[in-house]
C-alpha cells in the first residue's frame, strides 16, 4: 500500500469570503499528483459570522451554504453546491474528505430567554456546590429557531435546556461563566481550570438525551448527504469522552465506510493523550501536539536543541498507530490562541520527520504549502513537493534509526518490493554540518546515492556491508536516494 498523507486545507487568515471549495475542486488533480490522499476541510456549516466566520462559531449545523442566514447564503468558503461538487471531484481523484466536526458549542442564537444560573470564575470551575442565594436570573442567547431554514432536514429547535451554560448575561451585559441552574459540568473532560467543559459560546449539554439524539441524526445526515469519509473532531478535551465513543460507533454502524477520525485534544502531555485514547477505546486517532511542541522548541533553540530527543514524549513514539503528526495548524499561526509557530528554517527538518518516517499519519498544513500572505509567510510548496514526492515513491521498508547525536540525527528506509525506486537515507542537523555512516541494506551495495533535496553535491557509494557515509549541511536536511 502507498503512504497516506492528509492535508489541512485552510489557514486562519484566508480572506473572507474565500472560494475554498472552488479551489479544492480545481486543485484535486494536483493534490492527487503530489501524494495527498485525504483532505481535512474546515467546518462547512453556517457560523455566527456568516461568510466571515472561519467555521468554529457554529450557528446551524444543517446550513452548508444553502440558506439565507447570518447575512448570506454562502459560508466563508462557498455554497452547499460548491462544497458538494468539490467533494465529488476530490473523490474522482481518489482523495478522501475529512469533515471538521464542531459539537462543543454554538454561537449566534436567534433569541434570548431568561434562565436561572450560577456565576463562576473562568479560573476555577470545579463542580463546586451550588449555593442557593447565588442563583440569579440572566438573559441568555440560547434560543435557536433557524428562521432562515425552517424545518428543512430537521425540525429540532434549541433552547437553554440543551446547554450547560453561557458566558454572557444580556440583561446586565456582564461577561462571566454562567452555569444554568440544575446543570453540571461533565467530569470526563480536561482538568485545566479545574474543569474545562466550558470553552466558549453556548456550551452544549451532551448529556441531554434530546441533544445526543439530534447530533446523532445530524451526523448520519451530514455524512451521507456530503459523502464524507472521516472526521476531524474539534475541541474534544471540552467534551465528555464517552460522547464521541458512542457517536463514532453510531456513525460507523450507519455507514459502509470505515470513517477515519482524528481528534483535536490540545495537550502537550502524552500521558493525558494516552489516557484519552484509552477512554475512547482507540476509536479515533489524535493530533500529536507534543511532537509539534518539540518542533517548536527545537526551532527557537538556535541549534542548541538535543535532536536525539526530538521524538521523546510524543504520541508518534508511544502510540504510533493513533498519531496524526503535523508541524503547524490554524491555531498555532502567529496571532492565534495557541501561537507556537515553528520557525521557517526548521520546517524542512520537521516535515522530513513527519513525512519520511514509518510511524504516524502526517498532515501537511495549507499555510506551509500555500503560504500565509497576511502574515508575510512564504509558500513552501517547492520543498514540500520534494518531501511529498519522496514520501509517495521512496519512503518504504525497514527503518533504521540513528538518533545518536545532539545535532545530527538520521534514519534509513531499506525500500520494499512494491515500490521500485524505494529506499532513502535521511540526515538532518539543527546546528553544524556533518556526516554519518548508516546502514541501508546490502541490496544497495555498490550503488550510488545522491541528495534529492539538492543541498549536497557528493555521490555516496554503498559498501559491501550495505553501509553508506551520508552528509548534511548545518540547519538542514538531506535525503539520499539511489540514482538508478
Ligand atoms: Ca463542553
Amino acid at each position: 500500500m502507498d503512504n497516506q498523507t492528509i492535508m489541512q486545507f485552510f489557514e486562519w487568515y484566508l480572506p473572507a469570503p474565500f472560494p475554498l471549495w472552488e479551489m479544492a475542486y480545481n486543485e484535486a488533480p494536483t493534490l492527487k499528483n503530489i501524494g495527498i490522499t485525504a483532505l481535512w476541510l474546515p467546518p462547512a456549516y453556517k457560523g455566527n459570522g456568516g461568510k466571515n466566520d472561519t467555521g468554529y462559531g457554529v450557528y446551524d449545523l444543517y446550513d452548508l451554504g444553502e440558506f439565507n442566514q447570518k447575512g448570506s447564503v454562502q459560508t466563508k468558503y462557498g455554497t452547499k453546491d460548491e462544497y458538494l461538487a468539490a467533494i465529488k471531484m476530490l473523490h474522482k481523484y481518489g482523495i478522501k474528505v475529512y469533515a471538521d466536526i464542531v459539537l462543543n458549542h454554538k454561537f449566534g442564537a436567534d433569541e434570548t430567554e431568561e434562565v436561572l444560573a450560577t456565576q463562576e470564575s473562568f479560573a476555577n470551575r470545579n463542580n463546586s456546590i451550588e449555593i442557593t442565594n447565588n442563583i440569579i436570573p440572566i438573559l441568555a442567547w440560547t434560543k435557536y429557531t433557524f428562521p432562515g431554514r425552517g424545518d428543512k432536514y430537521s425540525s429540532f429547535k434549541w433552547n437553554w435546556t440543551h446547554f450547560h451554560g453561557v458566558d454572557w448575561d444580556d440583561r446586565n451585559k456582564i461577561n462571566s461563566i454562567y452555569k444554568f441552574y440544575g446543570k453540571r459540568w461533565d467530569e470526563d473532560v480536561d482538568k485545566e481550570n479545574g474543569n474545562y467543559d466550558y470553552l466558549m459560546g453556548a456550551d452544549i449539554d451532551l448529556n441531554n438525551i434530546d441533544v445526543v439524539n439530534e447530533l446523532t441524526a445530524w451526523g448520519k445526515w451530514y455524512t451521507s448527504f456530503a459523502d464524507i469519509d472521516g472526521y476531524r473532531l474539534d475541541a474534544i478535551k471540552h467534551i465528555r469522552s464517552s460522547f464521541y465513543l458512542e457517536w463514532l460507533r453510531k456513525m460507523r454502524e450507519a455507514s459502509n465506510k470505515p470513517l477515519f477520525a482524528v481528534g483535536e485534544y490540545w495537550n502537550s502531555n502524552v500521558d493525558i493523550l494516552k489516557k484519552y485514547l484509552e477512554e475512547v477505546q482507540w476509536s479515533m486517532s489524535l493530533f500529536d501536539a507534543p511532537l509539534h511542541y518539540n518542533f517548536y522548541e527545537a526551532s527557537i533553540s538556535g541549534g542548541n536543541y538535543d535532536m536525539s530527543k526530538i521524538l521523546n514524549g510524543t504520541l508518534v513514539k508511544e502510540e504510533p498507530n493513533k498519531a496524526v503528526t503535523f508541524v503547524d495548524n490554524h491555531d498555532t499561526e502567529p496571532g492565534q490562541s495557541l501561537f507556537s509557530w515553528v520557525q521557517d528554517w526548521f520546517k524542512p527538518l520537521a516535515y522530513s520527520i513527519i513525512l519520511l518516517r514509518e510511524q504516524g499519519t502526517p498532515c501537511v498544513f495549507y499555510g506551509d504549502y500555500y503560504g500565509i500572505p497576511s502574515e508575510k509567510i512564504s509558500a513552501k510548496a517547492d520543498i514540500l513537493n520534494k518531501l511529498l514526492h519522496l514520501r509517495k515513491n521512496y519512503a518504504y521498508g525497514i527503518q533504521n534509526d540513528y538518533f545518536d547525536n545532539n545535532s545530527i540525527i538520521g534514519w534509513t528506509r531499506e525500500g520494499d518490493i512494491g515500490h521500485e525506486k524505494s529506499g532513502i537515507a535521511v540526515l538532518l542537523s539543527d546546528f553544524e554540518p556533518g556526516e554519518k555512516q548508516m546502514y541501508i541494506g546490502k541490496h544497495f551495495s555498490g550503488k550510488s546515492f545522491y541528495d534529492f533535496m539538492g543541498n549536497r553535491e557528493e555521490t555516496v557509494i554503498i559498501d559491501e556491508n550495505g553501509n553508506g557515509v551520508f552528509f548534511v549541511n548545518g540547519g538542514s536536511v538531506s535525503v539520499w536516494v539511489c540514482d538508478d
